[in-house]
């Protein structure tokens, strides 16, 4: 005898509430468009996600201390220098990195990328999937840099990849990867991405700017170089990012950012200045540095790293709530790479046939306090490739995506908002 689940009474069982780290946005209310406020739906973490109660709380007793790092003999200056290099001890944790590896405090994921970029030993080839975000398909340049197509089956990237490396010239290579889809939260098969890579003798660098959040990564389990990632997608402000990883290149590479902080000496030689950088990651980070970004960042990723289990089941019981509703939502498309079974973190972007995704991601707002993104994503190659397979005649989206800052009521609200506007129009 087969058992009939009766799905509907399943999803509206009460979620489970594990206890998941606060945001500090929790209470924020928003105006709508008749005068009237109501608390506020971010379903827009992948964008940024809002601070987390003890990045605030963190960043409130550190904001009298900072001062400017390395260089000041007071006592301030002590305080943040110490801040700032246990931030890298954390950081480096935080993705299971060794004790040999660096960590370059940056501004962002992108700026990690450009960074490494300019780092690559001569005659590099780069190889990549063409549906990657921006900030990981445009930072590499010249005749050595092949972008392969993204399969739409997620085991088949393994043997893109592997036909990929085989045509680049002998000499240095690496992959980039993303670690998932900031258009529809798709995890990407890292782990045989990366061993094919290696069998080619190829580095990888990781972009993780979407799955650190949502999940541990241990850049020795997953095999990967380097990994970068954004500390505003993580729960902290912004301004502060990371590039992890092996130090040689970056040992051996002229700092493409230069000033005080990446100078061990300068020397004036009549014409020219003499100038020896300092050592790795000090070269990569001219200027005066974001203290209290660091802090944040590695006070976040300190908080997320106790509580993996709970934020996990978090998610994914809201994940699986959202994507049962929006099942209901007449001529709702969602977008996939790889198809609808495969594993996500919680970020579902789609259209609603008939009307146009600019007025639907409006109307959430100013109707129902819901805040969500809506457009190409900063992946127009992705958007546009996943909207025409989505049979959809748009050119953007609409992109609902959820964090620690997310509840069953807001998930609700977006349901019945989104099956409302179908029935109602704009
Ligand atoms: N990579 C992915 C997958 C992203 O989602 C983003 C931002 O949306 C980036 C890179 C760039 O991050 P940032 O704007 O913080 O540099």
């Amino acid at each position: 005898m087969t058992l009939a689940v009766p799905t509907a009474r399943v999803e509206q069982a009460p979620l489970p509430t594990p206890t998941v780290p606060g945001v500090a946005g929790a209470r924020l209310r928003v105006p709508l468009v008749d005068g009237r406020t109501v608390s506020y739906a971010n379903l827009d973490h992948a964008a940024s996600a809002p601070c987390l109660d003890a990045v605030r709380d963190a960043v409130d007793e550190l904001l009298p201390w900072y001062a400017s790092v390395h260089r000041g003999a007071g006592f301030a200056s002590q305080v943040s220098t110490k801040v700032y290099e246990r931030a890298r001890r954390v950081l480096r944790r935080f993705v299971g990195a060794n004790d040999t590896d660096t960590v370059v405090f940056t501004r962002n994921t992108t700026d990690s990328l450009n960074l490494l970029a300019k780092a690559l030993p001569r005659g590099t080839s780069v190889v990549l999937f063409d549906t990657e975000h921006h900030a990981a398909l445009l930072p590499w340049r010249g005749p050595n840099v092949l972008r392969v197509q993204t399969p739409a089956v997620a085991d088949d990237a393994v043997a893109v990849l592997d036909e990929a490396l085989r045509s680049t010239p002998v000499g240095p290579r690496l992959v980039v990867l993303t670690a998932a889809s900031n258009v529809t939260g798709e995890v990407w098969p890292i782990k045989a991405l990366s061993a094919v890579a290696r069998s080619h003798g190829a580095r990888i660098v990781l972009d993780a700017a979407q799955l650190a959040p949502h999940r541990p990564i241990d850049i020795r389990a997953l095999d990967v170089d380097y990994v970068v990632l954004s500390g505003h997608k993580l729960y902290a402000p912004f301004g502060a990012g990371a590039l992890i990883g092996r130090a040689d290149w970056l040992k051996a590479a002229e700092p493409y950012l230069v000033g005080g902080g990446a100078t061990a000496q300068v020397v004036d030689r009549g014409d020219q200045l003499g100038v020896a950088w300092a050592a790795v990651p000090e070269r990569h980070e001219a200027g005066s540095p974001n203290v209290v970004g660091a802090h944040a960042l590695a006070v976040a990723c300190e908080t997320l790293a106790r509580e993996w289990d709970a934020v996990i089941a978090h998610e994914r019981a809201l994940l699986r709530k959202l994507r049962a509703g929006l099942a209901t939502v007449p001529g709702l498309r969602s977008l996939s790479l790889f198809g609808a079974e495969h594993d996500r973190v919680g970020v579902v972007s789609f259209t609603v046939d008939g009307i146009e995704a600019g007025l639907v991601a409006a109307a959430l707002s100013a109707e129902h306090g819901i805040g969500v993104r809506d457009g190409a994503f900063c992946a127009h190659i992705a958007t546009r490739r996943l909207l025409g397979r989505a049979g959809a005649q748009e050119e953007r989206a609409v992109r609902i995506s959820i964090g620690l800052g997310t509840r069953a009521e807001h998930v609700d609200r977006v349901v019945a908002a989104l099956r409302t506007l179908v029935a109602d129009g704009p």
